[in-house]
Formats: structure tokens, C-alpha cells, sequence
């Protein structure tokens, strides 16, 4: 049984090209990059060839660039890195940045959480609404400085925030901006100075890079305390032997990411053949949309423009969202059978976000948007990438209806 792998979001396959571009850093090139002998500076000059790569990625300054151990390290860095009274944030972040602010409410931080819209979006005027309303304030006290802390897309439904609307609100009132960017980077063009993005954070593995690595993006004069204290690496932010392979793995994935991204701002059309990565993965992602629309009724798609079932065009539920992502709910079927017997057939999807998984927590961003518990028990989350092909989106629909079917059957005698 060949697997097709549909859980991206998750994580992703490690591309051959960074596989390639690590090894000699476990073998020939194992000297510490912080070393001042010819072993250790040819890891030196790998990790600053790959911080020039990764600040392309976003539109930076190499000299922004913080190499960490990935997204939740990076989210903690910066939630806690900063001096600042009071956050707004979401009620739908990962939860690296949800308890993160739980620990710094316990600290006396004040933490206003945004609640989503339906379709899976907070807008700017909402974070506007919170900074004036703390400005126009009479009592003062519980102010002091703020971080507006709100992830570019949502890592369950896909949902792409309006950043640079929001990263325009924050400068208009002077606050620190942070971005959880761990599922867009790579995956849709980021620009920290078009979108006045002050912090963000990113992961290797989300991009084709390795496990446990990772960036956080600090802008110039922004002052952070570090979190980890120890030999003072990275300007004393970040201590710690520097993780030269995977610190090469994640320059060669943004390197492979840019390249992919610029050809999507050239790529002729889809008719012509000559399309970009992002545009192949959205185009396979809506033809397996459209087939378990099209065959299956009582499907719709969360963070979606249109919420009832099968919607008349895929326009209709076209909200802004990650190329790869489909989080489906499916009415009267269970999501943890299906994904039981969709793993039996070789289909690997999941149910909520992949910290979540494996518990019985009902997931928080589903009911963020307004489903309710037992609405939230009959979602699944497919989420498409590089390896996979048309065919493989294809069969992968196919196998869904007809797992759908048979647990339809099974529960109530329904048939399609
Ligand atoms: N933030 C988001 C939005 C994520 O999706 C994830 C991982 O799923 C993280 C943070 C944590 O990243 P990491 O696995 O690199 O710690």
C-alpha cells in the first residue's frame, strides 16, 4: 500500500536538496561555528550564509535573524522577551503563544484575546478597536507598554490574517507587532517592513527544512531580554553551541522557498504548464475539495466564506487561506474513526493541530469560530505539499467518500 501523506501542517518531508546541503556539516564539517580555528569558521561561514538566505525569505536584515530550536521556542522569546504590560492576541494562536500568555497573565500581564470570525479571520480594525479603547482608558495603571502578538495564518483552517493591515495599526499606535508566521513562512511571500511586522517567528520543518530549528526575526532597536542564558552566542539572545546542520538545512529550505515563491510571481498561468509550487499544491487541494463536494453531501469547509454544505463554486468558499490546507467538517461522522480507517487505507490527515492530537481536547480553534464541541468532533484536517501529485489528491478523494460512506452506514443505515 503506497501512503500518501496529507498532514504537511504537521510537518514536512525534509527535501533532498537540504538533506544534501546538512550532511557535510555531521561529517567533514563538525567544528563549532563559535571556534576561531579553520574547523570551526567553515561552520561559521555556513550559519551566516544561511541567516543571509533566510532574511531574503522575509525581507530583512541578516543581522535580524535569531536561530532557535523552532516555533515555540521562537514564540516564547518573543512573548516573554519583550518588556510590555499588556497583549492582544487570539483565542485561536498555537498554543505555544496561548500559554505563553497564560504564564505572563500569572505574572501580571494583562492579555486581551481577539475572537475570530466564522471564516477564521481577526480583522485590523478589531486590534485598532482594543489599542484605542486602552488609549482612550481613564485608569492607566494596568497599561504600560504593549505587543500585538497575531499569527499570519491559522496552522488548523489555513486562514491567512490581513498582516499588513494590522502592522499598520500597530505602528499608527506605536506598539511592538509580533507574528507567529510558523505555517506561512515558505508557503506565501512575507515582507517584515511591508507588513511593519516588529517580531516573528518561523520553523524549519514547516518548509522542508529539519526538526528543530528555527528563527526569530527581531527588528533593529527592538530590545529583547534573552531567555536561555549561558555562552552569549547569537549577541547574547540566543546562548548555546550553534546547530550547524540544522541551521544549513533551514537556510538551504528558505533558499529553495524563495526561489519557488519568485517563480509564482512570474509563472504565466496554470494553462500554460509553467506553474509555481504554491499554485500546484492550491490547485490540488481545490480539485480534492471540489471532488468530496461534488459526491458527499454535508461537507463544508471550516474558515470558509461560505459555511453551509456543498457550496456552489469553490469562489464561494475561497477565503484567504494557505495553498495546502482543507479543514473539512463532515456532518454525522465521527473525525477520530475516519482518520482511523483512512490511516488503515494509507491516508495520513489529521484532527486538529498535531500538539493537540492524541488527547481528548477538543480543539480550540474549531470552536473559536463557532462550532460547538460535538460540531468540532467531525472535522478533519488534510494538508497538501510538495510530494504530493495530482493523482495522489485524486485517489486521496476517492478514499475519503468512500470511508465516508461506509462509517455513514454504519452509524444509521444512511446511504449516499
Ligand atoms: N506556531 C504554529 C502556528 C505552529 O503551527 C506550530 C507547530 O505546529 C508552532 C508554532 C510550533 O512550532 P515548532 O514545532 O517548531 O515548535
Amino acid at each position: 500500500m503506497t501512503r500518501i501523506y496529507l498532514d504537511h501542517a504537521a510537518t514536512t518531508p525534509v527535501r533532498p536538496e537540504v538533506l544534501a546541503a546538512m550532511m557535510p556539516y555531521f561529517t567533514e564539517e563538525y567544528g563549532n561555528a563559535s571556534a576561531l580555528h579553520s574547523a570551526g569558521q567553515a561552520g561559521r561561514e555556513a550559519v551566516e550564509a544561511a541567516r543571509t538566505n533566510v532574511a531574503a525569505l522575509i525581507g530583512a536584515e541578516p543581522e535580524e535573524i535569531y536561530f532557535t530550536s523552532g516555533g515555540t521556542e521562537s514564540d516564547n522569546q518573543a512573548l516573554r522577551g519583550v518588556d510590555c504590560r499588556t497583549i492582544i492576541t487570539t483565542a485561536f494562536e498555537h498554543k505555544a503563544v496561548l500559554n505563553t500568555c497564560a504564564f505572563l497573565e500569572k505574572q501580571g500581564v494583562s492579555v486581551h484575546y481577539l475572537q475570530p470570525s466564522c471564516e477564521g479571520i481577526v480583522t485590523a480594525e478589531a486590534v485598532e478597536n482594543v489599542l484605542a479603547e486602552i488609549r482612550d482608558r481613564a485608569d492607566k495603571s494596568e497599561t504600560g507598554p504593549i505587543l500585538v502578538s497575531i499569527m499570519t495564518a491559522n496552522n488548523e483552517l489555513g486562514t491567512i490574517q490581513p498582516i499588513a493591515e494590522i502592522g499598520a495599526v500597530c505602528r499608527k499606535y506605536g506598539v511592538l507587532f509580533h507574528t507567529d508566521a510558523v505555517q506561512a513562512v515558505g508557503h506565501i511571500p512575507m515582507n517584515v517592513n511591508a507588513m511593519n511586522i516588529d517580531l516573528l517567528s518561523a520553523s524549519a520543518h514547516k518548509f522542508g527544512g529539519p526538526k528543530g530549528v528555527g528563527f526569530l526575526y527581531v527588528r533593529k532597536g527592538v530590545s529583547m531580554d534573552p531567555l536561555l542564558l549561558g555562552g552569549g552566542q547569537e549577541h547574547g539572545l540566543r546562548s548555546g553551541t550553534l546547530n550547524t546542520p540544522g541551521i544549513v538545512g533551514l537556510g538551504k529550505a528558505a533558499e529553495i522557498a524563495v526561489r519557488e515563491l519568485a517563480a509564482g510571481d512570474t509563472a504565466p498561468s496554470v494553462a500554460d504548464g509553467d506553474v509555481s509550487e504554491s499554485t500546484r499544491i492550491t490547485s490540488m487541494r481545490d480539485l480534492f475539495e471540489q471532488r468530496i463536494l461534488a459526491e458527499l453531501s454535508g461537507v463544508s469547509v471550516n474558515g470558509s466564506r461560505n459555511q453551509s454544505a456543498n457550496a456552489a463554486s469553490m469562489e464561494e468558499i475561497r477565503a484567504p487561506r494557505l495553498p495546502g490546507h482543507s479543514n473539512l467538517r463532515i456532518r454525522d461522522v465521527e473525525s477520530e474513526s475516519l482518520l482511523i480507517l483512512l490511516d488503515m487505507k494509507g491516508i495520513c490527515a489529521s484532527g486538529g493541530s498535531a500538539c493537540a492530537a492524541g488527547t481528548e481536547e477538543v480543539s480550540h480553534v474549531l470552536t473559536a469560530i463557532g462550532l460547538t464541541d460535538d460540531e468540532a468532533s467531525e472535522c478533519v484536517r488534510f494538508t497538501f505539499g510538495s510530494g504530493v501529485s495530482d493523482e495522489d489528491a485524486d485517489r486521496a478523494a476517492e478514499i475519503v467518500i468512500d470511508s465516508v460512506r461506509t462509517l455513514r452506514k454504519l452509524r444509521s443505515g444512511i446511504t449516499e
